[in-house]
Protein backbone atom coordinates (compact mmCIF):
# COMPACT_ATOMS: atom_id res chain seq x y z
CA UNK A 1 0.00 0.00 0.00
CA UNK A 2 0.98 3.41 -0.58
CA UNK A 3 1.68 5.46 2.39
CA UNK A 4 -0.08 9.37 2.61
CA UNK A 5 2.96 11.40 1.92
CA UNK A 6 4.47 13.76 3.84
CA UNK A 7 3.30 17.37 4.01
CA UNK A 8 6.02 19.04 1.92
CA UNK A 9 6.53 22.53 0.32
CA UNK A 10 5.24 21.24 -3.70
CA UNK A 11 8.25 20.32 -5.57
CA UNK A 12 8.52 22.50 -9.28
CA UNK A 13 7.71 20.21 -12.14
CA UNK A 14 10.80 20.63 -13.68
CA UNK A 15 12.34 18.92 -10.11
CA UNK A 16 10.38 15.69 -10.96
CA UNK A 17 11.30 12.70 -12.61
CA UNK A 18 9.18 10.67 -14.19
CA UNK A 19 10.28 7.69 -11.77
CA UNK A 20 9.80 9.81 -9.02
CA UNK A 21 6.33 9.90 -10.40
CA UNK A 22 5.89 6.42 -10.91
CA UNK A 23 7.06 5.09 -7.79
CA UNK A 24 4.53 7.12 -5.88
CA UNK A 25 1.79 6.76 -8.28
CA UNK A 26 -1.12 4.12 -6.79
CA UNK A 27 -2.29 1.57 -9.00
CA UNK A 28 -5.85 0.25 -9.47
CA UNK A 29 -6.12 -2.97 -11.54
CA UNK A 30 -10.39 -2.93 -12.78
CA UNK A 31 -12.44 -5.50 -14.36
CA UNK A 32 -15.29 -4.39 -16.32
CA UNK A 33 -18.48 -6.77 -16.69
CA UNK A 34 -21.62 -6.65 -18.50
CA UNK A 35 -23.01 -4.16 -20.84
CA UNK A 36 -21.84 -0.99 -22.66
CA UNK A 37 -23.77 1.25 -20.09
CA UNK A 38 -21.37 -0.65 -17.19
CA UNK A 39 -18.46 0.20 -19.56
CA UNK A 40 -19.54 3.98 -19.55
CA UNK A 41 -19.20 3.67 -15.62
CA UNK A 42 -16.36 2.46 -15.31
CA UNK A 43 -15.05 4.54 -17.83
CA UNK A 44 -16.44 7.52 -15.70
CA UNK A 45 -14.70 5.87 -12.10
CA UNK A 46 -11.27 5.36 -14.59
CA UNK A 47 -11.43 8.79 -15.42
CA UNK A 48 -11.85 10.23 -11.76
CA UNK A 49 -9.42 8.12 -10.76
CA UNK A 50 -6.67 8.68 -13.40
CA UNK A 51 -7.27 12.56 -12.93
CA UNK A 52 -6.14 12.03 -9.57
CA UNK A 53 -3.57 10.23 -10.20
CA UNK A 54 -3.86 6.94 -10.11
CA UNK A 55 -2.21 4.47 -11.85
CA UNK A 56 -3.52 1.51 -14.11
CA UNK A 57 -1.83 -1.76 -12.99
CA UNK A 58 -2.13 -4.74 -15.73
CA UNK A 59 -2.22 -7.56 -13.10
CA UNK A 60 -4.18 -7.47 -10.32
CA UNK A 61 -1.20 -8.82 -8.47
CA UNK A 62 0.82 -5.74 -9.02
CA UNK A 63 -2.17 -3.14 -7.61
CA UNK A 64 -2.35 -1.65 -4.47
CA UNK A 65 -6.69 -2.55 -5.03
CA UNK A 66 -8.87 -4.61 -7.15
CA UNK A 67 -12.15 -2.40 -8.33
CA UNK A 68 -14.27 -4.68 -9.89
CA UNK A 69 -17.48 -3.78 -11.86
CA UNK A 70 -19.81 -6.40 -11.89
CA UNK A 71 -23.33 -7.36 -13.50
CA UNK A 72 -26.42 -8.42 -12.07
CA UNK A 73 -28.71 -8.79 -14.74
CA UNK A 74 -29.16 -12.44 -15.24
CA UNK A 75 -27.78 -15.84 -12.90
CA UNK A 76 -24.93 -16.29 -15.26
CA UNK A 77 -24.09 -12.89 -14.84
CA UNK A 78 -24.01 -12.76 -11.75
CA UNK A 79 -21.39 -16.02 -11.55
CA UNK A 80 -19.42 -14.70 -13.74
CA UNK A 81 -19.48 -11.05 -11.64
CA UNK A 82 -18.54 -13.27 -8.41
CA UNK A 83 -16.32 -15.33 -10.21
CA UNK A 84 -13.98 -12.23 -11.14
CA UNK A 85 -14.16 -11.40 -7.43
CA UNK A 86 -12.84 -14.56 -6.19
CA UNK A 87 -10.22 -14.14 -8.81
CA UNK A 88 -8.93 -10.76 -7.73
CA UNK A 89 -9.21 -11.73 -4.03
CA UNK A 90 -6.91 -14.92 -4.43
CA UNK A 91 -4.37 -12.82 -6.10
CA UNK A 92 -4.53 -9.46 -4.51
CA UNK A 93 -6.80 -9.78 -1.87
CA UNK A 94 -7.84 -5.93 -1.59
CA UNK A 95 -10.74 -5.61 -3.39
CA UNK A 96 -13.56 -3.05 -3.88
CA UNK A 97 -16.73 -4.21 -6.06
CA UNK A 98 -19.02 -1.71 -7.12
CA UNK A 99 -21.57 -2.06 -10.37
CA UNK A 100 -25.26 -3.40 -10.74
CA UNK A 101 -24.53 -6.69 -8.16
CA UNK A 102 -23.86 -4.25 -5.51
CA UNK A 103 -27.01 -3.01 -5.17
CA UNK A 104 -27.60 -7.00 -3.37
CA UNK A 105 -24.04 -6.46 -1.04
CA UNK A 106 -25.49 -9.40 1.33
CA UNK A 107 -25.13 -11.79 -1.81
CA UNK A 108 -21.49 -10.61 -2.33
CA UNK A 109 -20.44 -10.19 1.40
CA UNK A 110 -21.64 -13.78 2.35
CA UNK A 111 -19.24 -15.08 0.22
CA UNK A 112 -16.46 -12.83 0.69
CA UNK A 113 -16.85 -10.86 3.69
CA UNK A 114 -12.67 -9.08 3.29
CA UNK A 115 -14.27 -7.00 0.72
CA UNK A 116 -12.91 -3.66 1.52
CA UNK A 117 -16.06 -2.28 0.16
CA UNK A 118 -19.32 -2.68 -2.12
CA UNK A 119 -20.72 0.17 -3.52
CA UNK A 120 -24.05 -0.11 -5.70
CA UNK A 121 -24.58 1.13 -9.46
CA UNK A 122 -23.90 4.88 -10.45
CA UNK A 123 -22.34 5.60 -7.01
CA UNK A 124 -19.13 6.58 -8.72
CA UNK A 125 -18.45 8.99 -5.06
CA UNK A 126 -19.19 5.63 -2.86
CA UNK A 127 -16.64 3.84 -4.88
CA UNK A 128 -13.88 6.54 -5.42
CA UNK A 129 -14.43 7.51 -1.82
CA UNK A 130 -13.40 3.82 -1.10
CA UNK A 131 -9.94 3.62 -3.11
CA UNK A 132 -9.24 6.65 -1.10
CA UNK A 133 -9.75 4.96 2.27
CA UNK A 134 -7.77 1.70 0.55
CA UNK A 135 -4.95 3.57 -1.09
CA UNK A 136 -5.12 7.32 -0.51
CA UNK A 137 -4.31 9.60 -3.71
CA UNK A 138 -0.64 10.96 -4.78
CA UNK A 139 -1.66 13.41 -7.08
CA UNK A 140 0.31 15.68 -8.72
CA UNK A 141 -0.78 19.19 -9.71
CA UNK A 142 1.68 18.98 -12.44
CA UNK A 143 0.75 15.78 -13.81
CA UNK A 144 -2.69 15.99 -15.46
CA UNK A 145 -2.71 12.35 -17.47
CA UNK A 146 -6.26 12.85 -18.34
CA UNK A 147 -6.94 13.72 -22.07
CA UNK A 148 -9.79 15.75 -22.23
CA UNK A 149 -12.26 13.07 -23.76
CA UNK A 150 -11.52 11.15 -20.36
CA UNK A 151 -10.41 7.65 -20.41
CA UNK A 152 -11.78 5.24 -22.79
CA UNK A 153 -12.20 1.61 -22.97
CA UNK A 154 -12.89 0.73 -26.48
CA UNK A 155 -10.42 1.24 -29.33
CA UNK A 156 -9.94 4.99 -30.07
CA UNK A 157 -12.39 5.05 -33.41
CA UNK A 158 -15.85 4.06 -30.75
CA UNK A 159 -16.82 5.21 -27.84
CA UNK A 160 -19.89 4.81 -25.59
CA UNK A 161 -22.20 7.81 -25.42
CA UNK A 162 -24.54 7.07 -22.33
CA UNK A 163 -27.46 9.63 -22.36
CA UNK A 164 -29.55 8.68 -19.45
CA UNK A 165 -29.34 6.20 -16.22
CA UNK A 166 -32.24 4.07 -15.25
CA UNK A 167 -35.52 2.92 -16.14
CA UNK A 168 -39.05 3.66 -15.56
CA UNK A 169 -40.42 0.54 -17.37
CA UNK A 170 -41.07 -2.07 -15.70
CA UNK A 171 -40.84 -5.14 -17.63
CA UNK A 172 -41.53 -8.68 -15.51
CA UNK A 173 -38.68 -10.15 -16.85
CA UNK A 174 -35.67 -7.62 -15.76
CA UNK A 175 -34.55 -6.01 -12.06
CA UNK A 176 -32.52 -3.00 -13.49
CA UNK A 177 -35.16 -0.83 -12.56
CA UNK A 178 -34.62 -1.84 -8.85
CA UNK A 179 -30.93 -1.55 -9.31
CA UNK A 180 -30.27 1.00 -11.33
CA UNK A 181 -33.35 2.72 -10.16
CA UNK A 182 -35.86 5.23 -12.44
CA UNK A 183 -34.67 7.27 -15.62
CA UNK A 184 -32.41 9.94 -15.34
CA UNK A 185 -31.67 12.12 -17.94
CA UNK A 186 -28.67 13.86 -18.83
CA UNK A 187 -28.64 17.30 -20.22
CA UNK A 188 -29.05 17.36 -24.22
CA UNK A 189 -25.62 20.21 -23.87
CA UNK A 190 -23.92 17.60 -21.16
CA UNK A 191 -23.94 15.22 -23.93
CA UNK A 192 -23.38 16.82 -26.81
CA UNK A 193 -20.59 18.58 -24.93
CA UNK A 194 -19.36 15.02 -24.27
CA UNK A 195 -19.35 13.81 -27.92
CA UNK A 196 -18.01 16.74 -29.73
CA UNK A 197 -14.91 16.11 -27.24
CA UNK A 198 -14.71 12.45 -28.12
CA UNK A 199 -14.98 13.45 -32.06
CA UNK A 200 -12.27 15.69 -31.98
CA UNK A 201 -10.09 13.53 -30.15
CA UNK A 202 -10.46 11.33 -33.23
CA UNK A 203 -13.49 8.69 -32.30
CA UNK A 204 -15.14 8.13 -35.36
CA UNK A 205 -18.07 6.39 -33.87
CA UNK A 206 -20.87 7.04 -31.08
CA UNK A 207 -22.45 4.41 -29.73
CA UNK A 208 -25.67 5.87 -27.97
CA UNK A 209 -26.86 4.15 -25.06
CA UNK A 210 -29.36 4.26 -21.97
CA UNK A 211 -31.56 1.66 -21.03
CA UNK A 212 -34.36 3.05 -23.29
CA UNK A 213 -33.05 5.29 -25.58
CA UNK A 214 -36.42 6.31 -27.06
CA UNK A 215 -37.84 7.70 -23.55
CA UNK A 216 -34.66 10.11 -23.20
CA UNK A 217 -35.66 13.18 -21.23
CA UNK A 218 -39.33 12.67 -20.28
CA UNK A 219 -37.99 12.50 -16.59
CA UNK A 220 -36.67 15.98 -17.23
CA UNK A 221 -39.90 17.63 -19.42
CA UNK A 222 -37.70 17.68 -22.22
CA UNK A 223 -35.64 20.57 -21.07
CA UNK A 224 -34.00 23.06 -22.81
CA UNK A 225 -29.88 23.42 -22.64
CA UNK A 226 -27.38 25.84 -24.11
CA UNK A 227 -25.60 24.16 -27.25
CA UNK A 228 -23.54 26.28 -29.61
CA UNK A 229 -25.68 29.32 -30.33
CA UNK A 230 -29.04 27.79 -29.59
CA UNK A 231 -31.12 25.82 -27.11
CA UNK A 232 -31.96 22.01 -27.40
CA UNK A 233 -34.58 20.03 -26.20
CA UNK A 234 -33.58 16.59 -23.90
CA UNK A 235 -35.85 14.81 -26.46
CA UNK A 236 -34.86 12.20 -28.25
CA UNK A 237 -35.18 13.35 -32.02
CA UNK A 238 -33.47 16.98 -31.05
CA UNK A 239 -30.25 15.24 -29.55
CA UNK A 240 -30.26 12.53 -32.44
CA UNK A 241 -30.07 15.15 -35.19
CA UNK A 242 -27.39 17.54 -33.66
CA UNK A 243 -25.53 14.24 -32.74
CA UNK A 244 -25.67 14.19 -36.09
CA UNK A 245 -23.95 16.93 -37.43
CA UNK A 246 -20.97 16.45 -35.60
CA UNK A 247 -19.06 14.39 -38.24
CA UNK A 248 -18.97 10.65 -36.93
CA UNK A 249 -21.19 7.75 -37.38
CA UNK A 250 -24.27 7.87 -34.75
CA UNK A 251 -25.48 4.34 -33.98
CA UNK A 252 -28.48 4.32 -31.90
CA UNK A 253 -28.82 1.64 -29.46
CA UNK A 254 -31.96 0.33 -26.77
CA UNK A 255 -35.11 2.18 -29.09
CA UNK A 256 -37.94 0.81 -27.79
CA UNK A 257 -40.81 1.28 -30.53
CA UNK A 258 -42.71 4.19 -29.21
CA UNK A 259 -44.45 6.20 -32.53
CA UNK A 260 -42.10 9.54 -31.95
CA UNK A 261 -39.05 6.88 -33.02
CA UNK A 262 -40.88 7.42 -36.57
CA UNK A 263 -39.50 11.08 -36.71
CA UNK A 264 -35.55 9.64 -36.66
CA UNK A 265 -36.14 8.01 -39.31
CA UNK A 266 -35.59 10.71 -41.90
CA UNK A 267 -32.80 11.83 -40.27
CA UNK A 268 -31.18 8.13 -41.32
CA UNK A 269 -32.36 8.55 -44.86
CA UNK A 270 -30.79 11.61 -45.43
CA UNK A 271 -27.41 10.16 -43.95
CA UNK A 272 -27.31 12.29 -40.71
CA UNK A 273 -27.29 9.35 -38.30
CA UNK A 274 -26.72 5.56 -39.38
CA UNK A 275 -29.34 3.72 -41.04
CA UNK A 276 -29.17 1.09 -37.65
CA UNK A 277 -31.74 0.78 -34.70
CA UNK A 278 -30.94 -1.66 -32.22
CA UNK A 279 -34.72 -1.81 -30.76
CA UNK A 280 -34.62 -5.01 -27.82
CA UNK A 281 -38.20 -6.20 -28.64
CA UNK A 282 -38.27 -9.24 -26.42
CA UNK A 283 -41.36 -10.64 -28.59
CA UNK A 284 -43.88 -10.64 -31.27
CA UNK A 285 -47.25 -12.51 -29.38
CA UNK A 286 -49.65 -9.59 -27.45
CA UNK A 287 -50.45 -12.01 -24.84
CA UNK A 288 -46.52 -12.63 -24.07
CA UNK A 289 -45.59 -9.13 -24.42
CA UNK A 290 -48.20 -7.90 -22.15
CA UNK A 291 -47.21 -10.56 -19.85
CA UNK A 292 -44.05 -8.95 -20.02
CA UNK A 293 -45.07 -5.53 -19.19
CA UNK A 294 -43.63 -4.25 -22.24
CA UNK A 295 -42.95 -0.31 -23.13
CA UNK A 296 -43.68 0.52 -26.65
CA UNK A 297 -47.10 0.06 -28.88
CA UNK A 298 -46.99 -3.51 -29.34
CA UNK A 299 -49.91 -4.15 -32.09
CA UNK A 300 -48.18 -2.01 -34.52
CA UNK A 301 -44.81 -3.10 -34.89
CA UNK A 302 -44.70 -4.83 -38.27
CA UNK A 303 -46.48 -2.06 -39.56
CA UNK A 304 -44.29 0.81 -38.21
CA UNK A 305 -41.14 -1.64 -39.47
CA UNK A 306 -43.05 -1.38 -43.33
CA UNK A 307 -42.92 2.17 -43.25
CA UNK A 308 -40.13 3.03 -41.74
CA UNK A 309 -38.26 0.89 -44.23
CA UNK A 310 -40.27 2.82 -47.11
CA UNK A 311 -38.82 6.33 -45.71
CA UNK A 312 -35.05 4.42 -45.55
CA UNK A 313 -34.69 1.14 -47.98
CA UNK A 314 -30.98 0.50 -46.21
CA UNK A 315 -32.50 0.65 -42.88
CA UNK A 316 -30.81 -2.24 -40.50
CA UNK A 317 -33.15 -3.39 -37.10
CA UNK A 318 -31.19 -5.27 -34.60
CA UNK A 319 -33.25 -7.02 -32.15
CA UNK A 320 -32.90 -9.21 -29.01
CA UNK A 321 -36.03 -12.26 -27.91
CA UNK A 322 -36.18 -14.38 -25.25
CA UNK A 323 -38.33 -17.65 -25.82
CA UNK A 324 -39.32 -19.81 -22.93
CA UNK A 325 -41.24 -17.02 -21.13
CA UNK A 326 -43.39 -18.03 -18.30
CA UNK A 327 -46.62 -19.14 -19.87
CA UNK A 328 -45.39 -19.30 -23.22
CA UNK A 329 -47.12 -21.97 -25.64
CA UNK A 330 -46.65 -23.67 -28.62
CA UNK A 331 -48.73 -20.88 -30.39
CA UNK A 332 -47.55 -17.85 -28.89
CA UNK A 333 -43.85 -18.90 -30.43
CA UNK A 334 -45.24 -20.12 -33.76
CA UNK A 335 -46.71 -16.72 -33.79
CA UNK A 336 -43.29 -14.71 -32.50
CA UNK A 337 -41.89 -17.05 -35.60
CA UNK A 338 -44.47 -16.36 -37.90
CA UNK A 339 -43.74 -12.62 -36.99
CA UNK A 340 -39.91 -12.93 -37.64
CA UNK A 341 -41.07 -14.34 -40.91
CA UNK A 342 -42.42 -11.12 -41.71
CA UNK A 343 -40.71 -8.59 -40.05
CA UNK A 344 -37.09 -9.80 -41.84
CA UNK A 345 -34.74 -8.17 -39.35
CA UNK A 346 -30.96 -7.97 -39.95
CA UNK A 347 -29.83 -9.18 -36.75
CA UNK A 348 -31.27 -11.37 -34.07
CA UNK A 349 -30.43 -12.22 -31.09
CA UNK A 350 -32.60 -15.09 -29.01
CA UNK A 351 -32.44 -15.66 -25.46
CA UNK A 352 -33.78 -18.91 -23.18
CA UNK A 353 -35.92 -16.98 -20.26
CA UNK A 354 -33.81 -16.68 -17.15
CA UNK A 355 -35.46 -16.75 -13.89
CA UNK A 356 -33.80 -13.65 -12.41
CA UNK A 357 -34.20 -13.38 -8.72
CA UNK A 358 -36.06 -10.45 -8.11
CA UNK A 359 -38.02 -10.34 -11.16
CA UNK A 360 -41.74 -10.04 -10.82
CA UNK A 361 -42.37 -12.50 -13.82
CA UNK A 362 -41.13 -15.20 -11.55
CA UNK A 363 -44.40 -15.04 -9.74
CA UNK A 364 -45.93 -15.85 -13.20
CA UNK A 365 -45.60 -19.63 -12.59
CA UNK A 366 -46.37 -22.22 -15.55
CA UNK A 367 -42.57 -22.35 -15.83
CA UNK A 368 -41.37 -23.50 -19.78
CA UNK A 369 -39.18 -26.72 -18.88
CA UNK A 370 -35.71 -26.35 -20.31
CA UNK A 371 -35.78 -28.76 -23.17
CA UNK A 372 -38.96 -26.76 -24.72
CA UNK A 373 -36.80 -23.81 -24.52
CA UNK A 374 -33.78 -24.75 -25.65
CA UNK A 375 -35.44 -26.28 -28.60
CA UNK A 376 -37.08 -22.94 -29.63
CA UNK A 377 -34.02 -21.40 -29.52
CA UNK A 378 -33.12 -23.53 -32.02
CA UNK A 379 -35.64 -23.27 -34.24
CA UNK A 380 -35.78 -19.72 -33.84
CA UNK A 381 -32.21 -19.33 -34.55
CA UNK A 382 -32.58 -21.63 -37.70
CA UNK A 383 -35.41 -19.54 -39.09
CA UNK A 384 -33.27 -16.31 -38.20
CA UNK A 385 -30.27 -17.78 -40.05
CA UNK A 386 -31.87 -18.21 -42.90
CA UNK A 387 -33.21 -14.91 -43.09
CA UNK A 388 -29.91 -13.40 -42.18
CA UNK A 389 -28.44 -15.66 -45.03
CA UNK A 390 -30.77 -14.04 -47.56
CA UNK A 391 -30.26 -10.62 -46.78
CA UNK A 392 -26.46 -10.78 -46.89
CA UNK A 393 -26.62 -12.48 -50.21
CA UNK A 394 -28.77 -9.45 -51.56
CA UNK A 395 -25.19 -7.49 -50.53
CA UNK A 396 -22.73 -9.03 -52.60
CA UNK A 397 -21.44 -7.22 -55.40
CA UNK A 398 -22.44 -3.96 -53.53
CA UNK A 399 -19.73 -1.29 -52.33
CA UNK A 400 -20.25 0.05 -49.01
CA UNK A 401 -18.02 1.97 -46.22
CA UNK A 402 -16.48 -0.15 -43.95
CA UNK A 403 -15.39 0.79 -40.52
CA UNK A 404 -11.95 -0.63 -39.98
CA UNK A 405 -11.40 -2.68 -36.01
CA UNK A 406 -8.36 -4.74 -36.81
CA UNK A 407 -5.72 -5.07 -39.70
CA UNK A 408 -3.68 -8.34 -39.92
CA UNK A 409 -1.82 -9.71 -42.95
CA UNK A 410 -3.31 -8.08 -45.83
CA UNK A 411 -6.72 -8.55 -44.32
CA UNK A 412 -8.69 -5.49 -42.76
CA UNK A 413 -11.86 -6.76 -40.51
CA UNK A 414 -14.34 -4.18 -39.54
CA UNK A 415 -17.73 -3.15 -39.42
CA UNK A 416 -20.22 -1.58 -42.21
CA UNK A 417 -23.13 0.82 -40.84
CA UNK A 418 -25.41 -1.98 -40.46
CA UNK A 419 -22.64 -3.75 -37.85
CA UNK A 420 -22.34 -2.32 -34.36
CA UNK A 421 -19.25 -3.73 -32.45
CA UNK A 422 -19.26 -6.71 -30.53
CA UNK A 423 -22.88 -7.71 -31.15
CA UNK A 424 -23.18 -7.94 -34.86
CA UNK A 425 -21.36 -9.18 -37.91
CA UNK A 426 -17.73 -8.58 -39.15
CA UNK A 427 -16.63 -7.22 -42.94
CA UNK A 428 -13.27 -9.02 -44.05
CA UNK A 429 -11.33 -7.04 -46.27
CA UNK A 430 -8.20 -7.79 -48.40
CA UNK A 431 -6.58 -4.58 -49.19
CA UNK A 432 -3.54 -3.72 -51.35
CA UNK A 433 -3.08 0.29 -50.46
CA UNK A 434 -2.06 0.71 -46.82
CA UNK A 435 -5.46 0.56 -44.03
CA UNK A 436 -5.28 1.58 -40.84
CA UNK A 437 -7.16 0.67 -37.49
CA UNK A 438 -9.98 3.49 -37.66
CA UNK A 439 -10.04 3.69 -41.32
CA UNK A 440 -13.67 4.11 -42.80
CA UNK A 441 -12.65 2.47 -46.61
CA UNK A 442 -14.61 1.59 -49.20
CA UNK A 443 -15.13 -2.78 -49.66
CA UNK A 444 -16.82 -4.38 -52.55
CA UNK A 445 -18.53 -7.33 -51.46
CA UNK A 446 -17.72 -10.75 -52.92
CA UNK A 447 -18.73 -13.22 -50.35
CA UNK A 448 -21.54 -13.58 -47.84
CA UNK A 449 -22.43 -15.74 -44.48
CA UNK A 450 -25.67 -15.13 -42.69
CA UNK A 451 -23.23 -12.87 -39.98
CA UNK A 452 -19.93 -12.18 -41.73
CA UNK A 453 -19.41 -10.46 -45.84
CA UNK A 454 -16.37 -10.90 -47.23
CA UNK A 455 -14.62 -8.93 -49.56
CA UNK A 456 -11.74 -6.51 -50.71
CA UNK A 457 -10.94 -2.60 -50.48
CA UNK A 458 -11.81 -0.97 -53.62
S1 LIG B 1 -37.00 -1.32 -20.61
FE1 LIG B 1 -37.59 -3.12 -19.49
S2 LIG B 1 -35.93 -4.59 -19.92
FE2 LIG B 1 -35.12 -2.58 -20.43
S3 LIG B 1 -34.12 -1.88 -18.52
FE3 LIG B 1 -36.22 -1.06 -18.52
S4 LIG B 1 -37.37 -2.56 -17.32
FE4 LIG B 1 -35.47 -3.56 -17.97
Amino acid sequence: MTATPAPTPAPKASDLKASDLKASAPKISFVSLGCPKALVDSERILTHLRAEGYELARRHDGADVVIVNTCGFLDSAKAESLSAIGEAMAENGRVIVTGCMGAQPEEIREKYPDLLAVTGPQAYESVVAAVHEAVPPAHDPFLDLVPPQGIKLTPRHYAYLKISEGCSNRCSFCIIPSLRGNLVSRPAADVLREAEKLVKAGVKELLVVSQDTSAYGVDIRYSESPWQDRQVRAKFYDLTKELGELGAWVRLHYVYPYPHVDEVIPLMAEGKVLPYLDMPLQHASPAVLKRMRRPGNQERQLDRIRSWRQICPDLAIRSTFIVGFPGETEAEFEELLGWLQEAKLDRVGCFEYEPVAGATANALGDLVPPDVKAERKRRFMEAQNGIALRLQRAKVGKRMPIIVDAVEGGVAHGRSKADAPEIDGTVHAAFRRPVRVGDIVTVKIERAEAYDLYGSVA
